[in-house]
Order: C-alpha cells, then structure tokens, then sequence
C-alpha cells in the first residue's frame, strides 16, 4: 500500500460526508454522546464501525489483542469508566471473532516474550472451561468455542466493576456478547444470560 494514497482517500471521504451535509465536521466537532462501547479484537479483518454499520459518533471504541479485559489493565479499565460513568453508554459490547490469532496463540505451548502475560488471561479462560473444552474433539470447533467463553469470561471481567454495577443497578446498562465470524461476515449474538451470570458471581465481585 502506497501511504500517500490513505490521505487521498481521506479527502475523498471528506467530500463525500460534506455533499450530503455541509455542517458534517461541525457537528462532530461539537461533541460525542455515543449510545455503544464497543470492545473488540485489533485484528485488521475486524473493524468494529463496518461490521456494525454504524457512523463516527455512535461507538465509543476500545480493541486490544483479543478483545481482553484484564483486571489491572490501565487502558481498559479507564475506557470502561469514561464511556459508563461521563459518557453514560446504555450498552456494553465485547466482540470476539472465529478465527482469533491471539486466541489460538494461547492453545500453542510457545514462548511468545511479551505476549505471555497478555495471553495468559485466555489460557485462564481455557482452564477456568477446561471440561468442556477438552471433550470437543474436532481442534477448530475448540477453538471456536474457546473464542465464544473468552467473550463470555471478558464480559463477567467487565460486570466486576464498579462502574458498570453502578450503572446496571441504576439505569439498567446492559452488557453484550458477541462474536463476528470472519467467514461468513455476519455478527453472532452468544445471549449470554448476564443476570443469570450476576446472581452466581455478585457475592463474591459486588462493589457498589
Ligand atoms: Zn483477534
């Protein structure tokens, strides 16, 4: 790719936004109060605005390698706060996608310097669904299924704080599990029973 040619098309796309209305940039410029915050995976085949259809303004946008939301992890945990508690998000999105590098990376015994203790939380994930995971037999349909509970594992790591208890409790936030499948382009909706989820951990995780 010619780098030169990103900001040709930037102008191109400038144009295109003003034809259909002059005031574009000036709105935008005027502020952000998008209704999604979406957590989602780096990888360049997922970009979260195409996938969802939706335009610059709608999604508060978080991705790290596979779309991870470790307890102590800075960046996450100050996207969670921003996006929950200033920008007042009604919904929470964590977003795998079949065919994860960073989530087979974690299957392989391997050596990957700093990348271990980023891809320990989903070899956590795995042991955490060790039965379940071991009796599929078919390798692809296993890591298929471990993308599907990290999504799940991620979600509960958001539901841990406070945050987001705060919010469920007082304007019914809601958290989302999905996974997109490469293949075919279509977004999944695991419907993870969150309140199901809540009863079991609260006890333990509950803060607010
Ligand atoms: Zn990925």
């Amino acid at each position: 790719m010619n780098i030169e040619q990103i900001f040709t098309n930037n102008q191109q796309w400038v144009q295109e936004k003003l034809k259909t209305n002059q005031d574009y940039f000036d709105n935008l410029s005027k502020g952000q109060s998008p209704e999604i915050l979406y957590i989602g995976c780096s990888d360049s085949r997922v970009t979260a605005e195409d996938l969802m259809g939706v335009q610059p303004g709608d999604a508060f946008v978080h991705r790290n390698i596979a779309n991870m939301v470790p307890n102590t992890d800075l960046s996450a945990m100050s996207v969670i706060n921003y996006a929950v508690s200033h920008l007042k998000v009604n919904h929470i999105v964590v977003c795998g996608h079949y065919y994860c590098g960073g989530v087979k990376a974690a299957m392989q015994s391997a050596d990957l310097g700093i990348l271990n203790p980023w891809l320990r939380n989903i070899r956590d994930v795995y042991r955490l669904h060790q039965d379940e995971l071991d009796a599929i037999q078919d390798t692809d349909k296993r890591y298929n299924r471990l993308v599907e509970l990290n999504v799940q594992e991620q979600c509960v790591n958001v539901l841990k704080t406070a945050d987001v208890q705060r919010a469920y409790r007082d304007r019914r936030l809601s958290v989302h599990g999905w996974v997109f499948d490469i293949r075919s382009g279509k977004l999944i909706d695991l419907k993870i029973d969150f309140t199901k989820i809540l009863e079991g951990i609260m006890k333990i995780y509950h803060l607010d």
